[in-house]
């Protein structure tokens, strides 16, 4: 997995669009997507799952079975509500195949609801318009925060406040994470936390004219020039952009986003691209049709 550090927080992540995608948060315990089980996220037990596509979804039987293995405590799957009887199927066979317990815990969300996470954020998901059901996650901070009516009191007064049974504080939320999954453009305005988010993971699996924006939208993924045409919705403090198609080389990828996104919005962006030129070795073998998914 590439190691990236993204405003002071490190993610370990591989994402070739069609062929695997997986990006974890060490400090915060948390994954998305399980494409193929890079190793180390082994040791995540918390994934937060966006849809079934095998490139998002494959590596979750792996994953169950070689913590168990480990002897590591059972895997947290959260995963949209469509999916969990079919994954129920799909533990009860491999359960069966591998004759091993495939000890684990499936949380069904969607939108509107929330998942506490060991960190104490809130994993909230929303609609990603993509060819099959998707869901992305925020992930919110909370925090306390004095009231402003009891700015200025001495701690003593407080104190006895809070013993009358005064209400000091509120509580204040901040997404500080989106993970988007697969999706095409129109997440971006219909879900103000991927605009306002202070960090964004993004997919963008095209980016230049060897797939257009209405062949790119067909598939349903982002193309690069429609992020550029929106280049002022994105409020966030940095963005990743991941998912990118096999077909480019690393290269080609930085000289397109240098080549077309305003330089306020380039500065704040880094491309996922640190797997591409191992993908790209086997380019040749890569059929075009993986990336409709
Ligand atoms: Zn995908
Ligand atoms: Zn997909």
């Amino acid at each position: 997995m590439e190691r990236v550090e993204i405003n002071g927080l490190e993610l370990r992540a591989l994402s070739v669009g069609g062929l695997e995608t997986c990006h974890w948060l060490p400090r915060w315990k948390v994954a998305f997507d399980i494409g193929r089980c890079p190793l180390p996220v082994v040791d995540c037990r918390t994934v937060l799952f966006t849809h079934a596509h095998m490139d998002h979804l494959g590596g979750i039987a792996y994953h169950t079975a070689t913590r168990g293995l480990r002897r590591q405590p059972p895997p947290c799957y959260v995963v949209p509500h469509h999916c969990v009887d079919d994954l129920a199927r799909l533990f009860a066979a491999w359960r069966a195949l591998d004759g091993s317990d495939m000890e684990h815990v499936l949380v069904p969300l969607g939108p509107g609801e929330e998942h506490v996470l060991s960190n104490g954020f809130l994993a909230r998901p929303f609609r990603s318009p993509h060819s099959t059901p998707c869901q992305g996650y925020g992930l919110w901070s909370r925090r306390e925060k004095l009231k402003p009516e009891h700015h200025g009191r001495p701690g003593r007064e407080l104190a006895e406040l809070r013993r009358a049974g005064v209400e000091l504080s509120d509580t204040l939320e901040t997404p500080e994470f989106v993970f988007t999954g697969d999706t095409r453009i129109e997440v971006l305005e219909e879900q103000a936390v991927v605009r306002e988010a202070r960090v964004l993971v993004m997919e963008c699996t095209f980016v230049d004219d060897r797939v257009s924006v209405a062949e790119s939208r067909a598939k349903g993924h982002v193309h690069l020039d429609e992020i550029a045409a929106r280049a002022e919705l994105f409020h966030n403090e940095a963005i990743l952009l991941t998912h990118f198609s096999a077909r480019y080389r690393a290269h080609e990828i930085r000289a397109a986003l240098d080549a077309k996104l305003p330089p306020s919005l380039r500065a704040r962006v880094t491309p996922l691209v640190g797997a591409h030129e191992r993908a790209c070795a086997t380019a040749d073998s890569v059929p075009e049709d993986v990336e409709s998914r």
